[in-house]
């Protein structure tokens, strides 16, 4: 499988207007949602996509994910947990993660169309479904990013 780039996808990558989709054999697809209302814009544009005038840059959020469970149950859940961020990370969601120090929980940087959007695949991670966390969602304007996320 060929792991899509920023540099592979342009634009779209980073886009709130973007939406990304795996398929079962792990290829991901990126489909313009503008273009719906926008006839100037392709649904599935040509990658990468290096100028666009419905370019809008997605918001950024920080998802601190509180453990609730014993350290244990939340290692039985973390194969598919870290899965679930690589999978999202390919679609141009999740942009860095780790777990925090001393083992309290995890901190996410992830980018979406908006909130609404990010609960949606914050409420698929196994660490929720599981029980074993729960996640606390922070918004802010990407206007102050310095280099890149
Ligand atoms: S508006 Fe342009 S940059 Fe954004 S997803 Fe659509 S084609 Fe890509």
């Amino acid at each position: 499988m060929v792991e899509p780039r920023p540099d592979s996808v342009g634009l779209c990558f980073g886009c709130r207007w973007k939406r990304g989709a795996t398929t079962r054999r792990g290829s991901v697809f990126f489909r313009c949602v503008r273009a719906d209302v926008d006839p100037g814009l392709a649904r599935y544009p040509a990658l990468p996509v290096l100028a666009c005038h419905g370019y809008e840059v997605a918001m950024l959020f920080v998802v601190l994910m509180h453990y609730t469970r014993p350290i244990e149950a939340v290692d039985a859940v973390r194969a598919a947990h870290v899965a679930h961020l690589e999978r999202h990370a390919r679609e141009g969601v999740f942009r860095a993660w780790a777990r925090r120090s001393p083992p309290s929980g995890g901190v996410i940087v992830a980018a979406a169309s908006d909130r609404a959007a990010l609960d949606r695949i914050v409420a698929t991670d196994p660490y929720i479904t599981a029980g074993v966390a729960s996640a606390e969602i922070v918004e802010f304007n990407p206007a102050n990013v310095r280099l890149a996320l």
